[in-house]
């Protein structure tokens, strides 16, 4: 009797349970709308950690400055957040950074030190320039180096253009356009084998010329857009190494060129601080009904120093706090527990998660699913199922609960393929986590904020992070209630296609727990 009661109670409540879990979707979905449109916090979490704080590079007070705020700020929204070590890493601060030319004319030019670049002791150091020599082997090399003492070399190719191409595309004569391409190609191989001459890789080339009593370093890592270049670390350990703005750069090189003798003035300024502690900012609400099981918010935390770090990743930051934020309001009993993870170290190559995978396994074998996003400000148009054969059940189906306001532009790849790299997710795929990369456009981020002197608050659109922040806390808020687990079987994955081999799912790969001491 019993079971027969169950078994008529669900044919008869059945249309109405469903009714009822459809509609209290729709409200939630609606009042997530409202409280990311209505009461946004993504402006002033921004000016707080671009603005107030700034770059976060790895084993810098700022870094520790960042974990420490974002513990206080889930604590001020009543939100439990902790930050777990991981690992160490070489401790380095920032000073200011001078480079002026001094001759043949006064020119403050527009540069900076590289990250973990040595300090030149409170003085301005200054001297005349060297291009590295195109010599015709390491021996040619070895004979030229003593040319380099007390003078900065220049390491990196003159652009013949410092416009982009899609500048050149929109004004210059087909002729043009191709000439350019052409030269710049020939040009840039040139100064490849250049390099490749002199038998040394980038690292050790920089330490030779130091160790033949170079000044300093002086490169140009130009990223393809006006105005910007990508700003990455020095490998010097006494001469500083710094970077010089395309324009600059060029008129260096010219006058040096035509005889003119330029000479620069640099003083870069820096704190080595010994090795430091690296953190993980883990924070969390306590699922209910299933508190072992997880649905997990994922941004890296880090960034490079050469500007703040605003989309790489600031705004997968903003997103995920953001959410956190909305959901502690509107869901803070979800059924299954919500973590974020704010990594360290994404940047040298995905340490904090790597840790997080490795030291928490327990967690890692409950995942319903991990929300990774970092590439850049735009709103999300591409999600894939990350090589999951029934990706397109759950996710199709969480995606479905969407408003199609905020997936106007989005296009799905099922099953997909897992990520092997890139981005934290990979850290999770490699465990077999169902982590998914929310992939937005680009609003020319590969060259104009991605590692670059640029990436600063001002590129952020509002607009685009706001639409991401509610599409992902629909997402979570989905995820959490759904009353079953996500599969994690995986597709066989096609056969390499340059080595026929089988397809191999990429491998969990540990991380640096020591860095910056190699
Ligand atoms: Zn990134």
């Amino acid at each position: 009797m019993k079971n027969l009661f169950k078994f008529l109670s669900i044919v008869f409540l059945l249309p109405s349970v469903i009714s009822f879990a459809q509609s209290k979707d729709s409200l939630m979905v609606a009042a997530i709308i409202k409280e990311a449109n209505e009461n946004s916090q993504l402006k002033n979490i921004a000016h707080e950690l671009f603005d107030d704080i700034g770059p976060r590079l790895v084993g810098t007070p700022k870094m520790q400055q960042a974990h420490d705020w974002a513990v206080s700020k889930y604590t001020s929204w009543g939100i439990t957040a902790r930050n777990e070590k991981w690992g160490e890493w070489r401790g380095w601060e920032r000073g200011v950074s001078h480079i002026d030319m001094v001759q043949p004319w006064i020119k403050t030019l527009e540069g900076t030190q590289l990250a973990w670049c040595p300090s030149t002791g409170g003085k301005s150091i200054t001297a005349e320039l060297i291009i590295l020599a195109d010599v015709a082997d390491s021996l040619a090399f070895i004979q030229w180096l003593p040319n380099v003492k007390g003078k900065f070399v220049m390491i990196s190719m003159m652009q013949p253009t410092g416009r982009p191409d899609y500048n050149w595309t929109e004004f210059g004569t087909k002729e043009s356009v191709e000439k350019m391409k052409k030269e710049r190609t020939e040009q840039t191989d040139a100064w490849r084998k250049r390099i490749s001459k002199t038998g040394l890789s980038n690292k050790n080339l920089a330490l030779a010329l130091e160790k033949a009593g170079a000044a300093g370093i002086v490169g140009s890592n130009w990223s393809a857009g006006f105005g910007v270049n990508k700003i990455f670390g020095a490998s010097t350990t006494k001469i500083p190494t710094i970077d010089i703005a395309l324009e600059d750069y060029g008129l260096l090189y010219r006058l040096l060129e035509s005889g003119k003798n330029p000479k620069i003035s640099v003083r870069t300024d820096s704190k080595e601080l010994g090795m430091v502690p690296t953190f993980n900012t883990i924070a969390e609400i306590k699922g209910t009904e299933k508190p072992d099981e997880y649905v997990m918010l994922s941004a890296h935390f880090d960034s490079w120093d050469g500007a703040t770090g605003a989309t790489d990743n600031g705004t997968g930051t903003l997103v995920m706090m953001e959410t956190m934020r909305i959901l502690k309001i509107l869901y803070p009993n979800p059924k299954r527990t919500i973590l974020v993870g704010h990594w360290g170290s994404e940047e040298q190559g995905l340490n904090g998660s790597r840790a997080f995978v490795e030291d928490h396994p327990d967690i890692v074998k409950n995942m319903q699913v991990l929300f990774n996003q970092d590439n850049g400000t735009g709103r999300v148009v591409n999600i894939g199922g990350a090589g999951f054969l029934h990706s397109y059940d759950y996710l199709g189906r969480w995606l479905a609960r969407v408003p199609s306001g905020y997936k106007q532009e989005l296009e799905t790849r099922f099953p997909g393929s897992p990520a092997g790299g890139g981005s934290d997710n990979a850290s999770f795929v490699a465990a077999g986590v169902p982590a998914i990369g929310l992939g937005s456009n680009t609003w020319l981020y590969f060259s104009y904020t991605w590692h670059t002197n640029r990436d600063t608050y001002d590129k952020i659109v509002f607009d685009d992070v706001r639409n991401n922040a509610i599409l992902t806390a629909i997402l979570v808020y989905i995820a959490s209630e759904d009353p079953d687990k996500a599969s994690r079987e995986k597709i066989i994955l096609p056969a390499n296609q340059r080595t026929g081999e089988p397809g191999k799912w990429p491998e969990q790969r540990s991380p640096t727990r020591k860095g910056g001491v190699d």
